[in-house]
């Protein structure tokens, strides 16, 4: 069998995060078994879909779950969910919006290249600061629904999520969050919708470590029976995001399994090897390293912060980065600036962590 090996593609050491350039997380034995098992029967795909959320929707709190193909094309679900909300009539009118409510209010300090994903339904932007009176000015008759992205602790400098609720809940517009990367916590799974977001979406490949290729679809049965008619195995605006019976199993292991793990250990882990990574690297000349927290998603996880002296090491952190990536075996770590990086031990496989440490003090060392 073809291999990675014989294609000549390098496994690599993710000491950088669930990021989709590396292949997000690994699925644990438990999803894999779901998936190969699902793999050996052809079922009936809505009835499956309907039956998975039923149960993602107990386990998670929720009035409805639904699987999707990540968390992107979740939004661009939710999106026109909060149009056919109002608008049964526009099921096959996406993206053509203009007879519609068609706009979504976004919140400039939240904005992130996956919020086109909101543009592809066909609604367009009206983006605003970040303060009540900003957004009750914002809501008019076209209003379709507001997107919130969660930025970690930066929330505090904004109009927190509560208050956009209570504001977008007087004039009847949904709040879609999302929340893909936002697990940890576990409890993140209904924190969301119980404060009142219409919807909220996951990664199913990110720490989930469901499918690569998932996601969940979380809060109002209304918003998600919308979806269905244009959602495969039917035709229109959802059709390309397709979701199998594969990744619909996996995904529902993936949420058992979640919420059983124990995070606890999880974060001594994440504790731990941030702790070894900034004892082994501080004596080194022109480095220092220090815990960081919470991590670049605002999971309550620590990151080692690695700082580098160009003069006295003879490369920037960008060099370093490159460095890692030849290594052998191939390390990511996750850029940062000209003078520091991140390792981070949230995707490190145990014992890897020792591989990351070696490597570093090989490459860090002072010519
Ligand atoms: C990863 C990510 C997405 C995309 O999620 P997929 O499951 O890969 O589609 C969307 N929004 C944010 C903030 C993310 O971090």
């Amino acid at each position: 069998m073809t291999d990675y090996k014989t294609l000549g593609v390098r496994p690599v050491i993710n000491a950088f995060a669930t990021v989709t350039k590396y292949g997000g997380s690994l699925m644990p034995p438990e999803v894999i078994a779901a998936m190969n098992e699902a793999a050996g029967a052809f079922v009936d795909l809505q009835q499956l879909q309907r039956a998975v959320g039923e149960v993602i929707a107990e386990l998670t709190g929720n009035e409805a779950a639904y699987v999707t193909s990540g968390a992107a094309a979740g939004i661009v679900l939710a999106a026109a969910a909060s149009v056919l909300h109002k608008n049964p009539d526009a099921l096959k009118r996406f993206p053509d919006l203009g007879a519609f409510n068609n706009e979504a209010i976004i919140f400039r300090s939240q904005r992130n290249p996956y919020d086109y994903s909101i543009k592809q339904t066909g609604l367009t932007y009206i983006e605003i600061e970040g303060a009540s009176a900003a957004l009750r000015a914002a809501i008019t008759a076209r209003t379709a629904c507001a997107l919130w992205f969660p930025r970690g602790e930066r929330d505090e400098e904004d109009i927190t999520l509560a208050e956009v609720i209570a504001i977008a809940n007087e004039r009847d517009i949904p709040v879609i969050v999302d929340a893909a990367a936002q697990l940890p916590p576990v409890e993140n799974l209904w924190r969301f919708t119980e404060m009142g977001a219409s919807l909220a979406l996951f990664s199913g490949g990110k720490d989930l470590r469901g499918p690569q290729s998932s996601g969940l679809m979380l809060g109002r049965r209304d918003f998600i029976e919308s979806i269905r008619p244009i959602s495969n195995p039917n035709h229109g605006l959802g059709r390309p995001f397709k979701v199998g019976k594969e990744e619909m199993m996996g995904a529902l292991a993936a949420v058992e399994r979640y919420l059983k793990l124990d995070h606890a250990a999880r974060e001594r882990y994440c504790e731990e090897t941030t702790r070894m990574f900034c004892a082994a690297l501080n004596p080194l000349p022109g480095v220092r390293a220090e815990r960081a927290f919470p991590n670049e998603a605002g999971q309550p996880l620590p990151r080692c912060r690695v700082m580098v002296d160009p003069g006295v090491l003879g490369k920037s952190a960008a060099d370093l980065v490159t460095d890692f990536l030849r290594h052998e075996p191939a390390i990511a770590v996750a850029p940062d600036s000209d003078t520091s990086f991140f390792l981070n031990p949230m995707t490190l496989n145990p014992g890897e962590e020792l591989i990351v440490r070696d490597a570093c003090l090989k490459l860090l060392s002072a010519p």
